[in-house]
């Protein structure tokens, strides 16, 4: 797939540039990630550790954190350490994750988290990992050989030789000390789902927000809320599908439950519907709700054909944005 970010502005996007830019606010003097850590959080570093396929720990109340912006470090010290910040308002209210560069050629979701991660709140946290994959993202392909892809691999494996099999226990490691009520997941797809035709698979989902494991029918009606009030401010073409819900919300057209109308290739996300309905995930980051109790994922597909990276990374940020205003999060 094609890009537009030229190489000058992607090398101010790589590496040391999140700090650069996303993190410019962050107080390096204030290590600690999370009340009660003592010393910097250091995510996905311990060779040999536990497993985390285990079942997910009680929950505790998170420790209402004061203002501040701190830097999360996910296999830090590594070839692959991928830098987030924490954003906490001081105030409670809710907690959201937002993940990024999980595919290195879907710039739209990877620049979108990277402005999501300059943001202001005035309730609740946000913690945004906006390059999770940027070796790949540097070389622009969805990942490197050997690494694995991040979004097949959940619940991830510590002592994997796949760095992205290691990423994915470290994202889950973070989603447990930060617990996140909702999780978005930024992506791209190529051709918009309303464009199909006869095409299915993973490159025929663009404009569809997925709901992934633990989803309630409250969270569904959030969603769809968020989904409609977007679809409002958006050209016909852009609108977006949504998809997971077992109960069609009105106003918000939805994508059966099996998207291959006539292709025979299956789609990227298996659907296999729990308790309520709007379950499932398998091994991507619809999956996440099985690791991180509490947390409903949402992954957003961007298609690519035809659409400005600045717009797709906009498109991604007004569903977030918009689901931050209805929480009431920017006060
Ligand atoms: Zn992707």
């Amino acid at each position: 797939m094609t890009s537009k970010v030229s190489r000058r502005r992607f090398l101010a996007l790589t590496g040391t540039g999140v700090c650069a830019t996303a993190l410019a606010a962050c107080s390096f003097t204030h290590a600690a990630e999370y009340s009660g850590g003592g010393a910097a959080l250091k995510l996905g570093a311990v060779e040999g550790g536990e497993h985390t396929t285990a079942t997910p720990t009680p929950r505790p109340t998170p420790v209402l954190e004061p203002r501040s912006r701190r830097v999360v470090s996910l296999m830090p010290g590594t070839a692959w350490q991928a830098d987030g910040v924490a954003i906490h308002s001081g105030q409670p209210g809710p907690r959201i994750m937002v993940l990024g560069g999980v595919h290195g050629n879907e710039p739209g979701g990877w620049l979108a988290a990277q402005s999501i991660a300059e943001w202001e709140i005035e309730r609740g946290s946000l913690l945004v990992l906006p390059r999770l994959n940027w070796r790949s993202a540097s070389a622009f392909v969805r990942t490197l050989p050997d690494y694995g892809d991040l979004n097949r691999l959940y619940p991830g494996d510590v002592n994997s030789t796949q760095p992205m099999a290691r990423m994915a226990a470290a994202v889950i490691e973070a989603g447990r000390a930060f617990q996140p009520e909702l999780l978005f997941d930024l992506h791209e797809s190529w051709v918009f789902y309303a464009e199909r035709g006869a095409g299915s698979g993973t490159a025929f989902i663009g404009q569809t927000v997925s709901i992934g494991t633990g989803a309630t029918e409250t969270t569904v009606d959030r969603i769809s809320n968020v989904v409609r009030s977007v679809n409002g401010e958006i050209s016909a073409r852009e609108e977006f599908y949504m998809r997971g819900a077992a109960t069609p919300r009105p106003g918000v057209r939805v994508v059966p439950s099996n998207p291959s109308p006539g292709g025979s290739t299956p789609p990227s996300v298996t659907p296999a519907p729990g308790p309520n309905g709007v379950s499932f995930g398998g091994t991507s980051s619809l999956s996440l709700g099985r690791w991180i109790e509490g947390c409903v994922p949402i992954l957003i597909e961007m298609g690519q054909q035809n659409e400005d990276e600045s717009r797709r990374s906009e498109l991604h940020q007004m569903l977030v944005r918009t689901t931050l205003a209805q929480s009431g999060m920017f006060g």
